[in-house]
């Protein structure tokens, strides 16, 4: 299965799941008031424009905060046991934050590491779907 074709999604998000089956990864910007939206939302809740240009954003950022898991969940058995999350503030983007797996060395992981993020793709609950990998820059 392709990871386009596992994530269906009917919300404001579309665009976002779209964007990262491409390739890229992308934020919705108010088409009124030009405020960055994430989660996506149908209408700006600052100007109630109903409208949202999205834009491609590189995938880099700063470690807002991480976790190391060491157990395993049903349903993401792909992911190998222990495992670090990341919630990551993204440049470019007005403060939004993306979530996603650290890979590589994890020594220098720290709150506002500099990341770099890559699209691979994760297995969860018999899907496979499309997620941010990041790596710590040097
Ligand atoms: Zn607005």
């Amino acid at each position: 299965m392709s990871a386009e074709a596992a994530v269906i999604s009917t919300g404001a998000d579309q665009p976002y799941w779209d964007g990262l089956a491409e390739g890229r990864v992308r934020f919705p910007r108010c088409a009124g008031c030009g405020r960055v939206h994430w989660p996506a939302v149908w209408r700006c809740g600052d100007c109630g424009s109903w409208e949202h240009a999205w834009f491609d954003v590189e995938p880099v950022g700063q470690v807002y905060t991480w976790s190391r898991t060491w157990h395993r969940f049903p349903g993401l058995e792909s992911l190998s046991a222990p495992f670090i999350s990341l919630v990551v503030t993204v440049d470019a983007t007005e403060g939004r934050r993306l979530t996603g797996i650290l890979e590589g060395d994890d020594a220098a992981i720290r709150i506002g590491a500099r990341v770099r993020g890559r699209i691979a793709t994760v297995e969860a609950a018999g899907r496979v779907v499309p997620a941010l990998r990041w790596r710590v820059e040097a």
